[in-house]
């Protein structure tokens, strides 16, 4: 075999330490960086001028639900957006839901509460374990790496289906068979999705339990908490530092905005420190706008869905309860702890919010519009409307929340940034059903263009650190995230002056500029606005001991 050896002349690095950028040449060899300094090549064609341009290591998204979307054949072309943003690795598997280890009565759940997160045409689910699915991702070739957190939901719907009670022993005894399989075959963590059903059926002994497996693996926790949106986002930090601190392993909060400008974001703020003072290490990333995108089945009462999808639809069917779920929808405030308040723990039923995914050619029209604008071609109440788009849907269809397109809201989350340990995600659902969210085509340009270039909070360097070695430090990803000798060649570069997200709300399908090579693995999979769909050069990262 041939070694392949290219050499980058004249860039400037940005190593993804947080230090000052340098003048340097990069000799790749293989998928590796061999030397960096100065280079002579031996033979001129191996050269590319990189021209003064900013080189930094390829960006990790440290929180999506890409691990559906990658298991279909026709992942490479719907991921273009993530290579023109520079994105070279993926953390997937989060908040609660991975598609693997899976049994077969999961699928139908799966299939339904989280169906946003699939492909279009759905997916066959050819293997059960971790390591059958990691053999999937290979046999098909991947585009980009990719890292798997094994999600508790799963593992919960697999133990004891979509049940609204407390986990029984053996119950508990088989999660956590399936949790150290699943890390023994390289997955990189346990995502909770306490948020949704039926990780929020849980009590915190189970999840106490399921986290004192990681301790050995030296891998994180990485929750997506209960109360998000509510009045309990306080206890529901404390809470999953507790879990942490207990088993002595490190925490990863998923999108920690919550509690609003409030108190009880700083209550929540308050106890991270605390904990970071007694030794707990703590991590988290944000996404870089206002607003979420998810299930449209979580804005219903949890209890409603005790005992599978097929009762919350008879639910909805039977009118006394379907009145009782209503009037919780508008009026339920969830306590603490849950468990003895309905299981709710976040309440984010309004009619501002935008329902998009529709299957049924009939209600294409009301894709990416808010409820209450349906609601009145409908000329019905907002929620009879929601209830009937469900029914028809089969709840297939997803809703986006928040502020959009406000610039107060927006200069909240730009300042979430400043925290030194937070680090970047884009967690879109809906990439296939054609999300107009725009963090799908522009999050890491934004942070690099307005975060950066325009409103100053954040030097180049120390954002380009968010984006790369921390992310590879929290999720314990070896050899990536940084510009060294030795590390993989996994490389984003790109102009600082122009580098932007042109996408918004109202013109979501625009692609960002300024990015103009990735590298991954040593192959440079984009270049000249030309991205290589056919490159397949990503891989399965298996965490190894
Ligand atoms: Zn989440």
């Amino acid at each position: 075999m041939n070694d392949k050896r290219i050499v980058l002349k004249n860039g400037i690095i940005i190593d993804g330490s947080g230090k000052e950028r340098y003048k340097a040449d990069i000799l790749i060899e293989n998928e590796k960086m061999k030397k960096i300094g100065d280079i002579d090549a031996e033979n001129k064609n191996d050269i590319i001028d990189i021209n003064g341009l900013i080189i930094a290591p390829g960006f990790i998204d440290v929180h999506t639900h890409l691990d559906f979307i990658i298991a279909s054949p026709r992942h490479s072309k719907l991921l273009e957006s993530w290579v023109k943003q520079g994105v070279t690795t993926i953390i997937a598997g989060n908040c609660g839901f991975s598609p693997a280890p899976i049994r077969r009565k999961t699928i139908e759940t799966l299939n339904t509460y989280w169906n946003s997160s699939l492909p279009k045409g759905g997916l066959e689910y050819s293997w059960n374990t971790m390591d059958e699915y990691f053999n999937h991702l290979e046999k098909i070739g991947q585009s980009l790496n990719a890292v798997i957190l094994t999600g508790h939901n799963t593992l919960r719907l697999n133990a004891m289906g979509l049940e609204a009670r407390f986990a029984e022993k053996a119950e508990l005894e088989d999660m956590l068979k399936m949790l150290k399989e699943s890390l023994d075959a390289g997955s990189f963590g346990l995502s909770l999705g306490l948020g949704y059903v039926p990780g929020l059926f849980s009590h915190t002994d189970e999840l106490i339990e399921l986290g004192s497996v990681l301790k050995k693996y030296n891998v994180p926790l990485v929750p997506h908490t209960r109360g998000l949106l509510s009045k309990n986002y306080d206890k529901a930090i404390m809470e999953v530092i507790e879990i942490s601190e207990k088993n002595g392993i490190s925490l990863q909060i998923s999108h920690h905005a919550g509690g609003g400008i409030g108190r009880t974001r700083k209550k929540a703020i308050k106890a991270i420190e605390e904990a970071k003072e007694r030794g707990v290490e703590i991590g988290h990333d944000n996404i870089a706008w206002p607003n979420t995108s998810t299930t449209v089945l979580s804005l219903f009462p949890p209890w409603a869905f005790d005992g599978g999808i097929k009762a919350f639809f008879e639910r909805l069917r039977n009118e006394i309860i379907l009145n009782q779920i209503k009037e919780e929808m508008r009026s339920f405030r969830p306590k603490w702890p849950n468990w003895e308040n309905k299981w709710w723990v976040d309440r984010d039923y309004n009619e501002n919010i935008i329902l998009t995914g529709f299957k049924l050619q009939k209600y294409q029209r009301y894709n990416n519009m808010q409820l209450k604008e349906i609601a009145k071609d409908f000329k019905k109440e907002s929620l009879d409307v929601l209830i009937k788009l469900v029914l028809d849907e089969e709840g297939k269809f997803f809703i986006i929340t928040g502020q959009f397109d406000n610039p107060l809201a927006e200069d909240f989350i730009a300042n979430l940034y400043r925290n030194p340990n937070c680090s970047v995600g884009t967690d879109i659902v809906g990439l296939d059903q054609k999300t107009p969210h725009p963090v799908a085509y522009g999050t890491f340009p934004k942070i690099l263009g307005t975060i950066v270039r325009e409103k100053k909070i954040l030097s180049l360097e120390e954002a380009i650190r968010k984006m790369t070695s921390l992310p590879a430090s929290q999720m314990r990803i070896e050899k990536r995230g940084s510009i060294k000798e030795g590390y993989f060649t996994d490389l984003t570069i790109f102009n600082p002056e122009t580098i932007k997200c042109t996408s918004s709300f109202k013109n979501p399908f625009q692609e960002p500029i300024g990015v103009k090579y990735v590298f991954i693995n040593g192959n440079m999979i984009f270049k000249n606005n030309q991205y290589d769909e056919k490159a397949f050069a990503g891989k399965v990262l298996r965490r190894t001991k």
